[in-house]
Formats: structure tokens, C-alpha cells, sequence
């Protein structure tokens, strides 16, 4: 076939539509955060198209995202959350912040997640109040946290804490908006479970007062107790290098045991594919000869 030559109409590779395949990278940054956005592009521009499986769990997953976020909006919009009591009358000068407005890109990136947190606490008839002084909002259920409380997004889940202090509140507060920023940067980077994944992973070396999380966000505002060592411990080091090296030698044994199997695939293929593809002239001759040494043998 020519250069020139028209393209049968079914052999053309349908294109995907602009629309669609925005769609697609809107899901995978809301699922996966820019890593997730990049890894979308990248397969695009490579021609690879995702399976029926990961398309469907992707668009459930930003689906649900986008309801929960518009459930964060409109309360946060609507209704008009009270002050939490130590903080009402304040802003955010007393803790040296510096305005409201700073704290809305950290509101919007963690709106999925704390949608979900202000469902679960409008389920429980929980009862919501606002930090006047750093915009984080305080939803008093039974349960659904650890320790004193948990923030999930911009909302601490916690449980009323009788005979507090307004300092003490006031600086436990503080320690919770420097979580709902860690939170951002996470989902920012890689989704909405980046932030718990790497929580809970550095929970398992660093525990309690060693977790960086916790030493970032500060480990007196949030009421823990210094460890003896003053830091994380020798032995989560060594715990953690160990099984990230043991991990790595895995991926990397597993990644050399693909490459060579599709190597010899590739291999075998091209060999198998010489000789079926191999042009029909000679197989032609060959039969030929061989019919005419049978024919010879025949004849004597
Ligand atoms: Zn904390």
C-alpha cells in the first residue's frame, strides 16, 4: 500500500473527544491529586486508554468528592456556624495569624474531605461551631476520632471537653489548623487519602509524640508529652530504612522478572512471526520443491 493510499474507514482509530478526556483528568486530579493528574496526561499522550474497571472507580470516586464538597459550600455559605465559645470576639491576630482569607485555598483543596466529615456529624446530630480565630470548624460527635479528636479536612471531630481551659482550647486549635494544612498539602499532591495514608505510616515508626506530623503541628499546643529522646526514635529509623529497602529490592526483583518474561515474549514472537510472516513466493517454492522431489522418487 502506497503512502497515498486511502485508510479503510475501519481501520481508523476512533479519537477521543476533548470533553471526555478532560472529564477524565478532572477525575484523576480530584482522586489522585497532581501526581494522579500528571499520571492521566502522560497516558494520554502515550495513547494508552484506561480499563472499563479504573474509569468507573474514578468517576465514582470524584463523583462522591463533588457531592461532599458541595455539601461543605453550602453550609459553609448558608448557614451561619456560631463561634465556638473560647474564641468568640477573637480573630486571628491573637495567635499571630495573619487573615482569614489566607486559609481559603486550604478550605477548597479539603472541602471534599471535610464534607464527608460534616455529613458524618449532621448523621450523628453533632453539633457544629467555628474557630473564629484560624476558620476551622468543630463538630461535637460521640465518636469517630482518636485520642482528644481528629481533624479530617478543615473539621476537628471531637467530643466536648469539660473544665478546658479557653488557653487550652485556643492552643489546641492552633495545633489543629496546622493538621487541616498538612491535609491540603497532601491532597494537593497525590488526593484526598495521601494525608491518612502518610499519617498512619509514620504512626507505625514514629508513635505518639514522635510522629513529624505531630512535632510539625506542635506537640505542646496538642497536649503531648515530649519523648525522653526529644525526637524520633533510633529503632523507627532503623525499622523504617530496613522495610523501605526491603521493599525497594522487591519492586526492583519484580520490575527485572517482568522486563526479562517480556523480552523473551517479544522474542519468541518475532520468531514465530518470521516464519507465518514469511512471503508467500517462497512458501510457494519450497512446497513446489518438495513436490517435485517426491515426484522424482517416484519415478525411480
Ligand atoms: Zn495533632
Amino acid at each position: 500500500m502506497t503512502a497515498s493510499a486511502p485508510v479503510p474507514v475501519h481501520q481508523v482509530a476512533p479519537r477521543r473527544r476533548p470533553a471526555r478526556r478532560l472529564a477524565w483528568w478532572a477525575a484523576c486530579l480530584l482522586c489522585g491529586g497532581l501526581i494522579g493528574f500528571l499520571f492521566a496526561v502522560a497516558g494520554t499522550v502515550r495513547g494508552r486508554r484506561p480499563t472499563h474497571r479504573r474509569v468507573v472507580l474514578v468517576s465514582l470516586a470524584a463523583a462522591v468528592q463533588i457531592v461532599t464538597a458541595g455539601y461543605y459550600a453550602t453550609v459553609s455559605m448558608v448557614s451561619d456556624l456560631p463561634p465556638c465559645p473560647p474564641t468568640a470576639g477573637l480573630d486571628g491576630s491573637i495567635t499571630g495569624r495573619v487573615s482569614a482569607e489566607d486559609d481559603a485555598w486550604r478550605n477548597v483543596v479539603n472541602a471534599p474531605v471535610s464534607g464527608g466529615a460534616m455529613l458524618y456529624a449532621a448523621a450523628r446530630g453533632g453539633a457544629l461551631c467555628r474557630c473564629a480565630t484560624n476558620g476551622i470548624v468543630v463538630a461535637e460527635v460521640p465518636d469517630g476520632y482518636a485520642r482528644a479528636g481528629t481533624m479530617y479536612g478543615t473539621i476537628y471531630v471531637t467530643h466536648p471537653e469539660p473544665g478546658a481551659s479557653p488557653d487550652r482550647i485556643l492552643r489546641l486549635s492552633e495545633h489543629e489548623a496546622r493538621h487541616t494544612y498538612q491535609w491540603a498539602w497532601a491532597t494537593l499532591l497525590a488526593g484526598p487519602t495521601a494525608f491518612p495514608t502518610a499519617y498512619a505510616g509514620d504512626e507505625l515508626f514514629f508513635p505518639g509524640p514522635r510522629n513529624h506530623f505531630e512535632r510539625q503541628a506542635g506537640l505542646a499546643d496538642g497536649g503531648y508529652a515530649r519523648a525522653p529522646d526529644g525526637g524520633p526514635s533510633v529503632t523507627g529509623w532503623t525499622m523504617f530504612l530496613t522495610l523501605t529497602l526491603a521493599g525497594g529490592g522487591l519492586a526492583a526483583l519484580r520490575l527485572r522478572f517482568r522486563t526479562t518474561g517480556s523480552l523473551r515474549a517479544t522474542a519468541s514472537s518475532q520468531r514465530s512471526g518470521s516464519v507465518a510472516g514469511r512471503p508467500h513466493s517462497l512458501h510457494t517454492l519450497t512446497d513446489r520443491r518438495s513436490a517435485s522431489l517426491s515426484e522424482l522418487s517416484h519415478v525411480r
